[in-house]
């Protein structure tokens, strides 16, 4: 797509016009062509340099990418997390969870099994002996005892109104009521921003695209130059002007004390 296609695109999608998952098709469908329009090979010389502006050599130069846009789900992603923050605020756990609810959830989610654990502290860090009596010891407060209990485990525990002990197998209302929480958020989040959310992800991709055919973020690089920052993410040291550093390295490593 050219430039102009892209602006036109991105004015359609904001008028409703387009809905935007049809917009991102036409995006993805043709986004390999953009790259090869005429109005950018233009360009694209004319942003060329004489020399490498790196390392000065003038040998087979090349307009590079300092920038390149970021992946449709990269992108979803961050916009989902900014209006997630939109839901969180609007609704508390209280607001969308109710005790039935997390029972509930504890009784069809959660497998139980049985367990043989300290009559005394209910642990079930307990060791059976081999010629010792009593037969059991428990690890945890170190009672002896004959014969463990049993009981079906994990047990489910209403933190807000009851203590945690430490050695239980428990799970919490509070850990219950959290997990259902974020679920519901996320059904909330589609539900009354899904369509804000694709079209300002799909006009964020339009952005990105016209950033890099805008060939803004570009330097002039011999093929050497291009190579290494492409391959390696290296580009060259600021204080030495020789050595090959890590991009989001300050200097070399040899220009590290000075
Ligand atoms: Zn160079
Ligand atoms: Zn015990
Ligand atoms: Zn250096």
């Amino acid at each position: 797509m050219t430039k102009d296609q892209l602006i036109k695109l991105r004015e359609d999608i904001i008028h409703n016009e387009i809905e935007p998952k049809k917009a991102g098709e036409i995006v993805y469908l043709n986004k390999i062509k953009s790259w090869h329009t005429t109005e950018w090979k233009k360009k694209r010389s004319t942003l060329l340099k004489e020399s490498c502006e790196q390392c000065g050599s003038k040998e087979i130069l090349t307009i590079q990418h300092t920038w390149h846009p970021r992946d449709y789900g990269i992108i979803k992603r961050d916009i989902c997390g900014k209006y997630g923050q939109l839901i969180n605020e609007k609704y508390t756990v209280e607001d969308l969870i109710n005790e039935k609810e997390v029972e509930n959830y504890f009784n069809i989610n959660i497998n139980q099994q049985e367990k043989e654990i300290c009559i005394k502290c209910g642990s079930v860090n307990i060791s059976a002996r081999k010629t010792l009596s009593p037969k059991y010891r428990c690890n945890h407060c170190k009672e002896l005892f004959e014969a463990p209990v049993k009981k079906l485990l994990p047990i489910f525990i209403d933190d807000r109104k009851q203590e945690i002990l430490q050695e239980m197998n428990v799970v919490t209302y509070s850990e219950l009521s959290w997990k259902i929480y974020k679920e519901k958020c996320k059904e909330l989040l589609f539900k009354e921003y899904g369509e804000q959310i694709e079209k300002e992800t799909i006009i964020t991709v339009i952005d990105e695209s016209l950033r890099y055919i805008s060939l803004a973020d570009t330097v002039t690089f011999c093929k050497k130059c291009a190579f290494i920052w492409d391959k390696k993410g290296m580009n060259i040291c600021p204080i030495c002007k020789t050595r090959y550093k890590k991009i989001c390295n300050r200097t070399c490593y040899e220009c590290k004390e000075l």
